[in-house]
């Protein structure tokens, strides 16, 4: 197998995973969490997103969380931001990443960012030299990158149309995501090979959501084909508008444990990591989609029962 020494997790779950949640989370409770995650060895944040609150109540508190949360040596807190509005909240904030999002189908963005496909890249033309002059790294997200609730299916040309742009405008890292959970193992070794091999210099990041529990194999299949950085969400956390009852992002936890058990680095303490989950369980009034949680570490062995003995 063609596998990496080491992996980058990007942890998403609060945000990802918060604004998906009906009730809200108290602030406390989310500054508690991004606290121990970041303890836990995740050196990747996404710690919320800067939208109107009328948009994402639930991340109402971006702000707030930002602006009280340890600030580890080494951590990479980020922030997303669709639009401009957004980015000078953003900027305030002191991030030391901006993730910029778009959808690469035209449906998506007008229906999530409320704007064509242009016209978002038009205002990251604007954007991103004003987050790098602000010595905040940059990078561009693509939503239903491997198919949209609207579309279908996605041709590597919608995803072309966008990441020749996003290298254009100086974006060096890219974000692509299954929104909606319509990936499988082979469409994603395909399609990350062939924007591995057409962009070189790109950094790919895969967001895999595990609405029909392929997420893992998914990453397996990209990992082979050369990506080494994924995003995760802790619980599982993280909904679909268009699956209410379906699971979220891929466990950060399920994906921890499947890349120690193959020998790959991430530098993310389990056992912490699993206590940063319990902690979440206490606040999320739902169960989580979390193999982990439900079965608990590999190879904590019970004792063998006394039954032969007590038959002779
Ligand atoms: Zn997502």
């Amino acid at each position: 197998m063609n596998l990496p020494k080491k992996v980058t997790i990007v942890e998403v779950g609060p945000r990802d995973g918060f604004q998906n949640e009906r009730q809200f989370i108290p602030t406390e409770k989310k500054i508690e969490i991004v606290n121990a995650l970041a303890r836990a060895g995740l050196m990747n944040i996404q710690v919320s997103s800067v939208v109107h609150p009328k948009a994402v109540p639930q991340l109402a508190d971006a702000d707030e969380v930002m602006a009280k949360i340890d600030r580890l040596p080494g951590v990479s807190y980020r922030l997303l931001a669709p639009n401009m509005k957004g980015v000078q909240r953003a900027l305030a904030l002191k991030p030391d990443k901006i993730n910029l999002m778009m959808s690469v189908t035209e449906s998506h963005n007008r229906s999530n960012a409320n704007r064509s496909i242009e016209e978002s890249l038009k205002e990251f033309e604007t954007l991103v030299p004003m987050i790098l002059e602000k010595g905040i790294a940059v990078s561009g997200g693509m939503a239903c990158g491997f198919g949209c609730p609207f579309e279908g299916k996605v041709a590597v040309a919608q995803l072309e149309r966008v990441a020749d742009r996003y290298v254009a405008i100086g974006i060096k890292g890219v974000g692509l995501a299954d929104t909606v959970g319509f990936a499988s193992p082979k469409q994603v070794y395909d399609t990350v090979a062939h924007l591995l091999d057409k962009y070189p210099d790109v950094q790919w990041l895969l967001h895999l959501h595990n609405h029909r529990d392929l997420a893992l194999a998914n990453i397996l299949a990209a990992m082979q084909a050369g990506i080494t950085q994924f995003d995760a969400a802790i619980g599982g956390l993280g909904g679909c508008p268009y699956a209410p009852n379906a699971a979220g992002n891929v466990a950060t936890e399920d994906l921890v444990n499947m890349l120690a058990e193959m020998g790959i680095e991430t530098g993310v303490d389990l056992d912490a990591l699993l206590q940063v989950a319990e902690m979440v369980r206490q606040v999320i009034p739902h169960p989580l989609n979390s193999a982990l949680l439900k079965a608990g570490k590999p190879w904590i062995l019970a004792k063998a029962p006394d039954c032969q003995t007590k038959i002779g």
